[in-house]
C-alpha cells in the first residue's frame, strides 16, 4: 500500500510504530487503532521531494489479501488518508514536476501495453525519450520565432532578411523535425491502439474459420451450417506488436428470424465502427461476391479476400490477385495467404514492423502535432508570400503552444482529469 502526503510521517509512526530512515526498508508489524496486529511487512520511506509523487511517499508491504489489506487501508483513512483517485499519484508526481505527461502516460500505457513491442515502447516513452524529441522541436520553434522577431524589431534590414537563404533553411528544417515527429508518433499511436478489423460476408463462406485461423485457436464455432455466428465475436491479437482487434461478425443475407436480423445489425454497426473491413467470399459459390442489397457505408476501406482457395482447381489461376487489385486470396482451413494477409493489414495501417526504437503515442499527441504543424505552414506562407513576420511568430507561438500540451507545459483540468481517470487506481 502507497501513501503520499503530509501525513506520512505521522501515519507510519502510528500504524507501524517507526519512521525508518528514507529508502531503508525495515520489518515491522502492522497495528490497527487498538494496537491489535494487522499484518507483518516492510515499512519503506521516502522523504520528499525525493519520491515518485515528490512528497512524503510510505510504502507498507504486506502479505497481500483483502482482508488485511482493506484493514490497513481504514487504518490509514482513520489516521487522516483518503483512498486515492485512479492515477492520482502519476497525477502528483506531474504537478510537482517529477514527470511530464508523456511520462505519466507512459506509466499507463506500460501497465495496458497488449505487447512486448508495445511495453518497450511505453518504457522508452516513460524514460523521457517522446519528451525530448517534442522539447527539441519546440526549441526549435523558439530559435526559429527569435530570428523572426529579430526582423521585425529591426524593420530597415527586413527587406534583406527575408531574402535571407539561411531563414529557410531553418524552415526546412523544423519542418523536417515535425515530418520525423509526425512518422514516429503514428507508429506509436498504431502500436497502442492497432486497428478493428470487421470480418462481414454472406453466411458460410468462412468467417469464423478465419478468425479462428488468425487467432490460433478456436474461439468462434465453425460448423457447415449456415447462420452459426448470431452475436459479433471479438479476439484481441497482434500483427508484429500492433494490437489487431478482429471481430466476426453474423452473415449477410436475407433473414426472417429475428436473433438473425439482430445479428445483422450488430454486424452492420460493426462494420461502421470498424478501421478495415474484410468482405469475404467462397472460391467456389462466386455468388458470394454480391452482397445482395447491402451497401457498406463510404469512408471505411474495405478488402475483398476470396476463401477456400484449397477447393479450386491448382490450374485455375484465380488464386492470386493482379497488381492494383485490393482482392486477396486464402484457405482459412490451410492457412495459405493468411501471411500474406497479415502482412497487407498491418501495410494498410502504414504500419512498419522494422521502425526500430518505437515510442508508445496516443491520439491526442498526434492531433496537437498535426495542429502545430499547421501553425507553421500557414506562418511559412505568410513568410514566403506576404513577407508577413509577424504572422509568421504569432503561428510560431501557436505551434509551440499545440506542444506544450503533448508534455503539458500548458493544460487544462479537463485534460487532466480526462487523461488520469482512464489510470488504475494507485498507480
Ligand atoms: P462463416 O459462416 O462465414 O463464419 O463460415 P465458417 O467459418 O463457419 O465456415 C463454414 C464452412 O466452411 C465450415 O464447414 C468450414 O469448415 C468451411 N471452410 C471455411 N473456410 C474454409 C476453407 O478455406 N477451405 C475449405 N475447404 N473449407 C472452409
Amino acid at each position: 500500500m502507497r501513501v503520499s502526503g503530509p501525513r506520512v510521517a505521522a501515519i507510519s509512526k502510528a500504524v507501524a510504530n517507526r519512521l525508518p530512515p528514507p529508502r531503508l526498508a525495515t520489518s515491522a508489524t502492522f497495528r490497527d487503532g487498538q494496537g491489535a496486529a494487522i499484518d507483518q511487512g516492510l515499512v519503506l520511506y521516502f522523504a520528499g521531494p525525493a519520491s515518485f509523487t515528490g512528497e512524503d511517499v510510505l510504502e507498507l508491504h504486506g502479505h497481500g489479501g483483502p482482508v488485511p489489506m482493506d484493514m490497513l487501508v481504514q487504518r490509514c483513512v482513520e489516521l487522516g488518508a483518503r483512498v486515492a483517485q485512479p492515477g492520482e499519484f502519476s497525477k502528483r508526481a506531474f504537478l510537482n514536476d517529477k514527470i511530464d505527461l508523456t511520462q505519466a502516460e507512459a506509466i499507463s500505457d506500460l501497465i495496458d501495453s497488449a505487447s512486448q513491442q508495445a511495453a518497450r515502447a511505453a518504457v522508452r516513452s516513460l524514460s523521457g525519450d517522446f519528451a525530448k524529441r517534442i522539447n527539441a522541436l519546440v526549441q526549435a520553434l523558439t530559435e526559429l520565432r527569435m530570428y523572426v522577431e529579430a526582423a521585425i524589431d529591426f524593420p530597415e534590414e527586413e527587406i534583406d532578411f527575408l531574402q535571407d537563404d539561411a531563414l529557410k533553411q531553418r524552415v526546412d528544417q523544423v519542418e523536417q523535425l515535425f515530418v520525423r515527429l509526425q512518422h514516429d508518433a503514428e507508429q506509436g499511436q498504431l502500436l497502442r491502439d492497432g486497428m478493428v478489423l470487421v470480418i462481414a460476408g454472406p453466411p458460410n463462406v468462412g468467417k469464423s474459420s478465419l478468425l479462428n485461423r488468425l487467432a490460433g485457436y478456436d474461439a468462434a464455432i465453425v460448423t457447415s451450417r449456415p447462420g452459426t455466428t448470431r452475436d459479433v465475436l471479438r479476439e484481441d491479437l497482434h500483427i508484429d506488436g500492433m494490437p489487431l482487434r478482429v471481430i466476426d461478425t453474423a452473415g449477410l443475407h436475407e433473414s426472417d428470424d429475428p436473433i438473425e436480423q439482430e445479428g445483422m445489425r450488430r454486424a452492420r454497426s460493426a462494420i461502421a465502427n470498424a478501421d478495415h473491413v474484410l468482405l469475404m467470399s467462397d472460391a467456389v459459390r462466386p455468388e458470394t461476391a454480391e452482397l445482395a442489397g447491402e451497401k457498406l457505408p463510404d469512408g471505411v476501406p474495405v478488402t475483398r479476400l476470396v476463401n477456400k482457395i484449397d477447393l479450386l482447381e491448382r490450374s485455375s489461376g484465380a488464386r492470386q490477385s493482379a497488381a492494383g487489385e485490393n482482392v486477396l486470396y486464402a484457405s482459412a482451413v490451410t492457412g495459405e495467404g493468411v501471411d500474406l494477409l497479415r502482412q497487407y493489414l498491418s501495410a494498410q495501417m502504414g504500419y512498419s514492423s522494422v521502425d526500430g526504437g518505437k515510442l508508445i503515442a496516443r491520439r491526442r499527441h498526434l492531433q496537437a502535432i498535426e495542429r502545430a504543424f499547421a501553425h507553421l505552414v500557414i506562418g511559412k506562407d505568410a513568410l514566403f508570400e506576404f513577407k508577413a513576420g509577424e504572422i509568421m511568430a504569432e503561428e510560431l507561438r501557436l505551434a509551440q503552444q499545440d506542444l506544450g500540451e503533448i508534455t503539458g507545459t500548458i493544460t487544462s483540468d479537463d485534460l487532466l482529469g480526462h487523461i488520469f481517470s482512464s489510470f488504475c487506481i494507485g498507480k
